[in-house]
């Protein structure tokens, strides 16, 4: 009987150093490779935004990227979507100085921005002055420069009447118009100092070589604005402000006012038809 007594307590004891080893042998290899993935998802993490931040190349090339790929198929609307949510460089588009940044209603260009490479492009303008208001960022000056030509080519004569412009003049201009207009009358017009796309310098305001109707809705309709709406594109700019669009880009329909953000952005944005806040897939700005 105490032989038996023996062999049953023997046999608890085996079976509970078994189990004992069991619990700590098998946890330990799992332990290991999850503590071991977690490494690896933060090395991952932290490398992304490091990445990001320190690149602002980045910024620029991503979306040029990104989206020529769903050039290739355009008949999925989806794709954008997908593409600028799921993208880690989902910010590129806040980079001020990215030729593809974003400014509007909701997003502004940081305290005191100015563009480093602003340029007088060689084209007319409705003024003769070598003003502020002439200059534009390297890169698209250079393409100004060719979209006037190829207007030429087809015999027609455009004219400049607004580039860049600095938070102190835009500051100037908007409560000029606050004073005459009113407030929230003249915000569907003029952007709040510091919100304006031509103090990126990659905005321009465009007229026939008359300056008649220069940044007036009257603009629209002329061959001039049939011409930029055709052409633009060939040279990285887009309408930026296009017919119907309001309540997505904030502004009514300006037809004179051209914005570069590379012929590949440009190009996809015309063939969807869409604005730029679309092509960001970000949140519409109503007001
Ligand atoms: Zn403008």
């Amino acid at each position: 009987m105490s032989k038996k007594l023996k062999i049953i307590i023997l046999l608890i004891v085996v079976i509970a150093v078994g189990w004992g080893i069991g619990k700590y042998t098998t946890p330990s290899p799992s332990a290991s490779d999850s503590s071991g993935s977690n490494i690896n998802v933060q090395d991952d993490l932290q490398a992304k935004p490091g990445e990001d931040g320190n690149s602002t190349e980045e910024g620029i090339t991503d979306p040029v990227v990104a989206n020529p790929s769903n050039t290739t198929d355009p008949s999925d609307p989806s794709e954008p979507d997908n593409d600028g949510k799921g993208n880690s460089t989902d910010d590129s588009f806040k980079e001020p100085d990215s030729i593809a940044v974003m400014v509007n209603k909701e997003y502004g260009l940081p305290e005191n921005y100015k563009p480093t490479d602003l340029v007088y492009p060689e084209v007319r303008f409705t003024f003769k002055e070598k003003i502020e208001k002439r200059m534009m960022r390297k890169e698209a000056a250079e393409a100004l420069e060719k979209l006037f030509a190829g207007a030429e080519e087809d015999g027609i004569y455009l004219a400049g009447v607004s580039a860049y412009r600095s938070k102190e003049t835009q500051t100037r201009l908007f409560n000029r118009y606050v004073k005459k207009d009113g407030e929230e009358l003249a915000r569907t017009y003029s952007a709040v100092p510091g919100y304006s796309e031509h103090q990126t310098g990659l905005a321009i305001d465009v007229s026939g070589s008359d300056g008649k109707c220069a940044a007036e809705s009257c603009f629209g309709g002329t061959k001039e604005a049939e011409w930029l709406a055709q052409h633009a594109t060939e040279y990285g700019y887009i309408i930026r402000f296009p017919e119907g669009k309001q309540d997505i880009t904030g502004y009514k329909y300006e037809p004179w006012h051209i914005r570069y953000v590379g012929k590949d952005i440009a190009t996809y944005i015309a063939d969807k038809g869409i604005t730029l806040e679309e092509y960001y897939d970000v949140v519409p700005v109503s007001k």
